[in-house]
């Protein structure tokens, strides 16, 4: 009785949870070195766990309205609440943008390589995919989207920075695109890494939609928090499909917290941003890595001379989990997600090792 386009259809690949990861390994759970989420490796403010601790309602159901969470936010990001609606997870908020926007055989447009979640929903909501590879350099192939659009696409997802390439999207490409039908989502999950954002343009634009989250900068990957901010008419439909309680108190408290401590957590952004260059330049070191230059927290490598999803495995039979990517724009290529200071030491030494055993 199910659809059978969904029977047929792959699934999202998560990767691995780590206590089955350490199980398998026979290495205790503390001992394993993640690198393959794009986690924050410090965790979420020390005010979340004392939020946590004290919160007295979680008997109660929380806020479908989300006022408190909402106006946190907005307060946040500068614009204003009515605006904001909160998901659990980024990927909540994509998808309720996609079961707003799409019907069944509607055109929908992305740029791969790219997050797998934009072709999990194109599949789930049963729309058509047109998929615009990158350039070579990672940037946009802006003719061919273009003309994609131009095919009658009713939505658009990029990323800024892009998962795996790391690169953010120029202004004047975002302009351009915002001059065609479709509603274009920017998704900014890593935008606290590289310091800009276009949320200030939503709401001047009607067909301009900028979804971020709490995963990443504020380290509540976990707790499963994450936003789109939206022109107001948009919004006030998104809050009418939403769950009612999609975002539960935990997860609301935790927002409340962390917002009141943006300091704290700012400066742990700037020491994985710090501790980006610092790994990129040490990759570099190494003749069979190219690192790319990013804008996020991971790094992606091209492996040159040696297959990519070797060194993934030899990574983790060491207990150091990365990501191994090989589509047609990126091949033999790792992603390193950016860690504490100690987790790139015993990442380079694990590949300076790997790299003297095969021979470079
Ligand atoms: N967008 C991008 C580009 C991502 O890389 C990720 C996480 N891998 C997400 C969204 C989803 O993050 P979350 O659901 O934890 O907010």
């Amino acid at each position: 009785m199910a659809r059978a386009d969904l029977i047929a259809m792959p699934g999202y690949e998560p990767v691995q949870p780590v206590d089955e990861v350490a199980a398998q390994l026979g290495i205790p759970e503390e001992e394993i070195v993640k690198l393959d989420g794009n986690e924050n490796p410090y965790g979420p403010s020390p005010r979340v766990a004392e939020a946590l601790a004290r919160f007295p309602y979680y008997h109660i159901y929380p806020d479908p309205e989300q006022r408190r969470v909402r106006a946190a936010i907005a307060g946040y990001v500068g614009v204003e609440p009515e605006q904001v609606v909160v998901g659990s997870g980024s990927d909540e908020s994509l998808d309720l943008v996609a079961r707003l926007i799409l019907s069944p055989g509607d055109a929908v447009v992305s740029a791969p390589p790219t997050f797998g979640m934009y072709p999990f929903l194109a599949r789930l909501y049963a729309a058509r995919l047109i998929e615009v590879p990158r350039r070579q350099d990672f940037g946009l192939d802006l003719p061919a989207m273009e003309s994609a659009l131009n095919e009658g696409a009713k939505l658009l997802f990029l990323a800024s920075p892009n998962n795996p390439t790391g690169n953010s999207l120029p202004r004047q490409e975002l302009e351009r695109l915002l001059e065609g039908p479709a509603v274009v989502v920017v998704d900014e999950a890593y935008a606290e890494f590289a310091g800009e954002s276009f949320i200030e343009m939503v709401g001047d634009r009607d067909n301009l939609i900028v979804v971020r989250t709490f995963s990443k900068w504020a380290g509540l990957a976990g707790l499963r928090v994450g936003y789109g901010v939206f022109p107001k008419p948009l919004a006030d439909v998104i809050r009418k499909i939403k769950m009612p309680y999609n975002v539960n108190v935990a997860a609301g408290a935790a927002v409340l917290a962390s917002l009141d401590d943006v300091a704290t957590l700012n400066r742990r952004v700037a020491a994985i941003v710090a501790e980006r260059e610092r790994l990129r330049e040490r990759l570099a070191d190494l003749p069979w890595l190219q690192p790319f230059p990013s804008q996020a927290n991971f790094l992606l490598c091209e492996v040159r001379g040696v297959a990519a999803r070797d060194v993934r495995d030899r990574l983790r039979e060491k207990g150091i989990l990365v990501r191994y990517l090989d589509t047609p724009v990126l091949r033999n290529c790792l992603r390193f997600s950016v860690g504490k200071p100690e987790h790139t030491d015993r990442l380079l030494e694990a590949l300076t090792e790997i790299g003297a055993h095969v021979g470079r």
